[in-house]
């Protein structure tokens, strides 16, 4: 076991890709296996707070108080077999993807931050731009080692429901408590993920860093499509963009069937000219999509699909850009991952605030979705950058207020969450809630869902020690 006491070597696990400034930790603890990891816990009752590899939007790893436990020594990374891999949970996507280049097969929930760890991106239930067609981390998770506050282990598989006892390696029997809330139906990293049917991995998945530590994990891969069909497309009127996305996602077309609809407004597209000096000057939105296609022989086809597809949809034809090889789509997802850590940047340079959202809807309300952000923030006078997984109704709106704004863009944030919500949507469809949204979580879900889940939370850690501060006071 490594301990880190000095101030200097605590403060890096202090931070993460939020502005929270607040954290503190007497210590951090590294265990070297998982038997380090579970004696430390059998014998603590001191606050814990589990590190992965710091990329969180929500500060949800960042302790006010207690001990910090990082796994960054479970790096394991098994073969792949069969459709599947053992991964530790420190091992990034980067890694992960690196090691399956060579293999026939991929991992497709592709949360934009590749630095992320899987033990992190497990624990937010982590989704990106493919998750419109291939769904989130829970839907790739096969099994799972956890460990639990007081030190209890669990190794669980699909098919295990919650009908049934959870039955820990003690042979202590834990049933799912009797209670009402569920989860809603949009894409939502709010909260416990709750359904009558649900097996037991997935309540753990999503669960903020506060039910359980993951430390060995099985990875469902896909086989790897034989090609992608992609590119960015223009438009010098927002309306056209987002009338395209809802035509694409309302087609029953064959071969328009993208697996990823992301989107970029015009003050993402002004900062990313600073790094892709060709996008056109008169483009007011653009698409970033990608389409899979299983074989090579469907390839020039589909693109001609695609082609007669866009023609007349107010897409800026000539000026918009078509992967001519995987080198163009490596790029164009460089340009995706380039807008959130451009305004980051920004940020840091300029010492500013932002207050991000992570807002989603069901379907029907996607153009109303965006009529509205349009008109709520254009007449805040209060700078912004819109971009997103708009196939998910899921954009992120980054409202970048000056000093004297600060109040006014959290009222404008409360606004635009009130109308989320009566549209029945949610407060967090794939950052977690952690330390940041609880306000906004306990009006999505009120008080006596919030004792619910508090209910599932004491079940599992009755000290409440682990993940101190997230989702609840
Ligand atoms: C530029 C940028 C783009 C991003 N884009 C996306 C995106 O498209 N989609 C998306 O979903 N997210 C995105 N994120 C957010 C972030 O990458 C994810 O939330 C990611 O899942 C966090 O992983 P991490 O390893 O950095 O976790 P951390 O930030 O270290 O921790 C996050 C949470 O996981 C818990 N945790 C970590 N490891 C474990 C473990 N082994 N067991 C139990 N709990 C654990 C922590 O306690 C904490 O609660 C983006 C971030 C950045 C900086």
């Amino acid at each position: 076991m490594i301990y880190k006491t000095d101030p200097q070597m605590i403060s890096p696990y202090l931070k993460d890709a939020s502005n929270f400034s607040g954290g503190s930790a007497d210590k951090v603890i590294i265990p070297e296996s998982s038997d380090e990891l579970i004696n430390f816990l059998i014998t603590n009752d001191c606050p814990i707070t589990i590190a992965g590899a710091g990329t969180g939007m929500t500060a949800s790893r960042i302790p006010e108080s207690g001990l910090i436990v990082s796994l960054e020594r479970f790096t394991k990374l098994g073969d792949v077999r069969n459709g599947f891999i053992d991964v530790g949970p420190a091992i990034s996507l980067a890694q992960l993807n690196e090691h399956l280049v060579s293999t026939k097969y991929f991992y497709p929930p592709n949360p934009t931050e590749t630095l992320a760890s899987v033990g992190g991106t497990l624990a937010t239930n982590a989704s990106g731009s493919r998750s419109y067609k291939y769904g989130v981390t829970r839907d790739y998770i096969l099994e799972a080692d956890i460990v639990f506050a007081d030190g209890k282990t669990v190794s669980l598989k699909r098919g295990l429901t919650i009908k049934n006892p959870l039955i820990l390696s003690d042979g202590q029997e834990i049933h799912f408590p009797n209670i009402k809330y569920t989860s809603p139906r949009c894409k939502n990293a709010a909260g416990y993920h709750i359904r009558t049917d649900m097996d037991w991995l997935d309540l753990f998945i999503g669960s903020d860093g506060t039910l359980c530590i993951f430390t060995r994990i099985r990875l469902k891969l896909l086989p790897r499509p034989a090609a992608f069909i992609s590119g960015i497309l223009f438009f010098n009127k927002e309306e056209e963009c987002w009338s395209l996305v809802d035509s694409i996602k309302k087609s029953d077309i064959k071969y328009i069937k993208p697996c990823s609809l992301e989107y970029f407004d015009i003050r993402s597209l002004r900062r990313l000219r600073n790094k892709f000096e060709n996008i056109p000057l008169n483009a007011r939105a653009a698409i970033f999509f990608e389409n899979d296609i299983k074989s090579q022989k469907d390839y020039d086809y589909s693109l001609e699909v695609w082609i007669d597809y866009l023609n007349n949809k107010g897409v800026l034809l000539d000026d918009s850009w078509f992967a001519q090889s995987p080198n163009d789509l490596k790029r164009f997802h460089e340009f995706r991952h380039a807008i959130p850590v451009l305004i980051n940047e920004e940020n840091s340079r300029l010492g500013r605030l932002k207050i991000g959202t992570d807002l989603a809807v069901s379907d029907d309300h996607l153009v109303h979705m965006m009529e509205f952000y349009r008109d709520e923030l254009e007449g805040s006078k209060i700078d912004f950058v819109v971009f997103g997984h708009l196939g998910d109704n899921h954009l992120h709106i980054n409202l970048l207020p000056n000093t004297n704004q600060i109040e006014k863009a959290h009222e404008i944030y409360k606004k635009l969450v009130n109308q989320i919500l009566e549209w029945k949507g949610t407060v967090s469809a794939e950052h977690g809630i952690g330390k940041l949204k609880k306000n906004y979580f306990l009006q999505m879900v009120g008080k006596s869902s919030l004792e619910d889940l508090r209910t599932i939370k004491k079940t599992f850690d009755p000290l409440l020690i682990l993940g101190k501060g997230n989702i609840f006071d």
